[in-house]
């Protein structure tokens, strides 16, 4: 008789949930929080003809000296505290791989971007969990009460915070690098779009870890690029938690270029921040939708009266595909929206208000 390979498997890790993505395609695809604007085609065309003049039998640098120090002159911070990934995803992994271990406690909000909590369960850590508030704001008290009690090694804001938009004041991310125990990590995924970073604190706070992608503002998600930015020398020790060579050279190409051409991709920075305040504002005017406010580039919205799940088909039957953000703690009524061009919002908005009169009974009642 075979033995049931799975039970080598650790069970922290047959417990977890797996982090998928249901995949499905619409004509108006506003489900991933990516950018809507793809990359200047000359910028394209400059990062092909460089890496058509290199050898692509040799490996990536060690080293990706010339980005890290672009991204150090970008983010105004010092080249040996930064480090380059795969994704920023990959960088979390990293983080959590040099600090968790069994029983280390690792504090998360929630609702959050669910991969940390993910993280810590496989590598055999603990999660604390820190609810929001009732209107889906950080509970800055409760983060630094949860803290202190489990001696947390790691705490993990994402600031702005998917899936709900809201953002942690920088003067509760000094509080806490100044008063606790272990790391602060703030996620900056979405932190272009916020216009605020917590990147000025690291000179004075060795404790603060902040990670950034170039899958939203930058419009670079298909290239897997992000980075790390922290004390040298906790950067040294994250970096042991790095496989070698992550980083390809033609996302090394592609992220040098589109940091040179920064000033160019900011635009269109500006112009998904002036549309999603425009998308906010319609929907906070929508009789039986609530819309969060949001410093990113999405927004939550919770329905008060339709069915959330009959809302996202009938969205998604009119060929807008959204978020379902049902299954998280908090959010049951909720649906995540990416801020797209004017059309494709344009296009949410058409398929929603059919998709409220279809689905929700009590907001036909509430027009007649
Ligand atoms: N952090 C947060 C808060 C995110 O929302 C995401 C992407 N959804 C990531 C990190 C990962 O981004 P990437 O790996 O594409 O850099």
């Amino acid at each position: 008789m075979k033995s049931d390979p799975l039970r080598y498997v650790k069970p922290a890790v047959r417990e977890a949930a797996a982090y998928t993505l249901a995949a499905r395609e619409a004509p108006v695809k506003i489900n991933q929080n990516e950018n809507p604007y793809d990359l200047p085609e000359a910028l394209k065309r400059r990062v092909l003809e460089q890496a058509l003049a290199r050898p692509w039998s040799r490996y990536p640098p060690f080293d990706p000296k010339d980005l890290l120090e672009k991204l150090a002159t970008f983010s105004g911070w010092r080249p040996d505290g930064v480090l380059a990934g795969n994704g920023s995803n990959e960088l979390i992994e990293a983080l959590l791989l040099i600090t968790v271990g069994t029983g280390v406690r690792v504090v998360i909000p929630e609702p959050t971007f669910t991969l940390y909590a993910l993280l810590t369960k496989v590598l055999g850590g603990e999660t604390v969990r820190v609810r929001l508030t009732e209107d889906l704001r950080y509970d800055v008290e409760a983060i630094r009460t949860a803290r202190r009690e489990a001696k947390a090694s790691v705490t993990i804001v994402c600031s702005p915070n998917n899936p709900t938009g809201s953002s942690l004041d920088l003067r509760d991310v000094r509080r806490l690098c100044e008063e606790g125990e272990g790391l602060v990590v703030i996620d900056e995924a979405y932190h272009e779009f916020a216009e605020e970073s917590a990147v000025p604190l690291l000179a004075e706070h060795s404790n603060l870890v902040v990670l950034r992608t170039f899958s939203k503002a930058m419009g670079m998600a298909g290239l897997r690029v992000g980075y790390l930015l922290a004390a040298p020398a906790l950067v040294r020790e994250i970096d042991k938690g790095r496989l070698p060579y992550n980083l390809n050279f033609f996302s090394q190409m592609a992220a040098m270029a589109a940091l040179e051409a920064w000033d160019e991709l900011k635009e269109r920075v500006l112009e998904l921040e002036r549309l999603r305040d425009g998308l906010y504002e319609t929907l906070s005017l929508m009789p039986g939708v609530r819309a969060h406010p949001s410093r990113a580039n999405f927004i939550l919205i919770e329905l008060l009266d339709a069915d959330p799940k009959a809302v996202f088909e009938a969205v998604y039957r009119r060929g807008v595909l959204v978020r379902d953000v049902t299954s998280y703690p908090m959010l049951s009524r909720c649906l995540r929206v990416t801020v797209g061009s004017r059309e494709e919002n344009a296009a949410f908005l058409r398929a929603l208000g059919t998709a409220l009169v279809e689905c929700g009974p009590s907001v036909v009642t509430r027009r007649a």
